[in-house]
């Protein structure tokens, strides 16, 4: 089998982690079967639509390292892959499946909706349309379309029996038919709904796996019927549960939630990202957690994506993104650094070479790019603060003197190096007899204001000869 999947956004202009997560498990069936993975664009709802947004769709994929087959920008055999240039397409299909008695013109005014609506209302009960129109007669039908009364086009549903859907992740369901609503597959002003559309492009483009948020399973079964009028295979339905936000909610472009794009401004590691995603709602068959994407390719497996949703979670994120900063090169970490760097502190008396050795100090430790600004803030500020605890330790005995023989041998530096530095530590291990703890936490608390740090004589040379002997007072 030619496996084909696609990955359906919305041109929203936002892309919350749950919506790559998709589009990396679809873009690795399709990878992991040799197949095909094309891009659409579902911009039906032309309020929605955001300038700019496809773009920014492409550099998300690009950055992640999804590569694409067919799309907007990537001919392929099965386009236009933008919705809106497909208009045509689905109109035929609509004014076929009318001929064939699966579909119906719908006159309906608002006003009579909004009563039917009351009336459901008022009965507690779920609106479905009541099919009046599809009971007018071909000259009453005939004679509207020829006056230009709006019209929209209805699926016709069965009333009785039921409709099966059959999922990797939940398996076999059965929707009761009584339940779908005739619901509405082309709108008055000619586009088609997610509803109709999503079928009609999935079984042109030959898209063999469908991989989708749950909330459209119970909805297959709307989409099973109309394969089933139109006579084409259904593909196969892989739906995959939520992904929470932080707070156990749903994520909402409204809050802001987990953007891809901003966690790549804060310097988050695309591949760091992907990693952990693909972790959240999959599991491979072992402990293992780091993958490289051929690996993931290697690997995946649909059949164990989890049916439980999966809650977004920042630590988890950030041990995966620490992990990959420790693999990076000079050039690279200065990338994800410095402009946060820059954009905080004014470096413009600082010498690319103090710059680098900062930053290259900081990789061990950084969780993501921007994390450096502050842990770096005792660099650029004249004050240091300290917190109960380290007040707590430096009030110990031996510690002011720790301090003062350390002082005494960093005034003695005339050539300041890290190895003169690492020197004068040693000096005041044998002068003050302090060691372990209790010589490295009293000096690196009075110089830096915190408990832990990269190496102790790498932070005090980029401090400077003069501020350490300011802070130490
Ligand atoms: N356009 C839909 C969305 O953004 C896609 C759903 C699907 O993959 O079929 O939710």
């Amino acid at each position: 089998m030619n496996v084909r999947t696609r990955f359906a956004p919305s041109p929203t202009g936002f892309m919350h982690i749950g919506n790559l997560r998709t589009a990396i498990f679809e873009y690795l069936v399709a990878k992991h079967n040799d197949g095909k993975f094309i891009l659409r664009i579902e911009d039906t709802d032309q309020t929605r639509k955001v300038d700019g947004a496809v773009d920014f769709i492409y550099d998300t994929l690009k950055l992640c390292n999804i590569d694409i087959d067919e799309g907007p920008k990537v001919p392929g055999n099965s386009g236009p892959y933008i919705q809106s240039e497909r208009k045509d397409i689905y109109k035929k299909y609509a004014l076929d499946l009318v001929e064939k008695g699966m579909a119906y013109y719908c006159f309906c005014t608002e006003e009579e909706l909004e009563e039917l609506r009351e009336f459901y209302n008022n009965k507690k009960k779920p609106f479905l349309y009541d099919g009046r129109c599809s009971r007018l007669s071909k000259e009453e039908i005939d004679e509207k379309l020829k006056l230009g009364v709006p019209y929209v086009i209805r699926q016709k549903m069965p009333k009785y029996g039921e409709t099966e859907i059959e999922d990797v992740v939940y398996g076999k369901i059965k929707i009761d038919n009584s339940i779908l609503d005739d619901q509405i597959l082309l709108k008055s002003d000619g586009f088609p709904t997610y509803n109709f559309a999503n079928v009609i492009d999935d079984h042109l483009m030959g898209i063999t796996h469908v991989i989708r948020g749950k909330e459209y399973l119970d909805q297959t079964a709307k989409y099973n019927l109309l394969y089933d009028a139109f006579g084409w295979e259904k593909p196969t339905y892989i739906h995959v549960a939520m992904v929470l936000g932080e707070d156990g909610q749903k994520l909402s472009k409204r809050n802001g939630d987990a953007s891809f794009m901003d966690l790549y401004n804060d310097g988050y590691l695309p591949h760091a990202i992907v990693n952990y995603l693909v972790l959240l709602g999959w599991s491979p068959d072992s402990n293992d957690e780091i993958f490289t994407m051929d690996e993931l390719i290697e690997k995946f497996d649909e059949t164990r994506i989890s049916k439980s949703s999966s809650q977004y979670d920042v630590k988890k994120l950030n041990w995966f993104n620490a992990h990959y900063i420790k693999q990076l090169s000079l050039e690279e970490l200065l990338n994800i650094t410095v402009p946060h760097l820059s954009s905080s502190y004014d470096l413009s008396n600082k010498s690319d070479e103090w710059v680098e050795r900062l930053v290259s100090i900081y990789q061990n430790h950084l969780s993501y790019g921007k994390e450096i600004v502050e842990l770096t803030e005792m660099f650029f500020k004249d004050e240091i603060c300290l917190d109960d605890e380290c007040k707590t330790f430096m009030e110990q005995d031996g510690v002011s003197n720790t301090i003062n023989v350390f002082k005494d041998e960093i005034s003695s530096i005339t050539d300041w190096n890290v190895e003169n530095i690492s020197n004068a530590i040693n000096n005041t291990k044998e002068k003050s007899g302090s060691k372990g703890k209790m010589l490295y936490m009293p000096i690196r608390i009075k110089v830096s204001g915190v408990m832990h740090g990269p190496e102790l004589p790498d932070t005090i040379y980029l401090l400077g000869k003069e501020k350490i002997l300011e802070r130490l007072g």
